[in-house]
């Protein structure tokens, strides 16, 4: 049982490096779309944690959010700040990291971004993650 909860910690924690080893690649790409964008996705999108997000959390960090993300009274995600996000990249939905939209793919493709492919790191974390969830399911049933 301990060795198990042990193998789980130590997932999260590398899903929270990966997050880290691909934060400034994502910024890079943030500061050439988001400083300039008519429509932000945090102010448009409802974003919550699911297990997933929080077993991250939970295991990497030892404890969890104080609260599920809401929208606050101008209708935009709660942790969405002036100079952006303010929750580290391994504190937010994982929707946040995966999701490209059309103008940033389009900086993408080709590429210049230095570093290797984005969306292979992040369907990396994206199999962690299920893997994580997979095995945190059958250790508590
Ligand atoms: S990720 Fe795309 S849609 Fe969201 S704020 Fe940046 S440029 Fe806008
Ligand atoms: S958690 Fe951060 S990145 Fe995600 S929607 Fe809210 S402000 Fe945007």
């Amino acid at each position: 049982m301990g060795a198990e909860v042990q193998t789980l910690k130590g997932l999260a924690l590398d899903i929270s490096l990966e997050y880290q080893g691909i934060d400034s690649q994502m910024e890079e790409l943030c500061k050439k779309s988001c400083i300039s964008c008519t429509d932000i996705c945090c102010v448009r999108a409802t974003v919550w944690y699911d297990l997933k997000d929080l077993l991250v959390i939970y295991l990497s960090t030892g404890g969890l959010p104080g609260r599920q993300i809401y929208r606050d009274e101008a209708k935009a995600c709660c942790h969405l700040t002036a100079s952006g996000c303010r929750l580290p990249r391994s504190e937010r939905p994982f929707i946040c990291t995966w999701y490209i939209c059309a103008e940033q793919k389009k900086l993408l493709s080709p590429s210049s971004v230095p570093g290797p492919s984005l969306s292979g790191e992040i369907e990396k974390i994206k199999g962690l993650r299920n893997n994580l969830e997979t095995r945190y399911i059958a250790f508590s049933s």
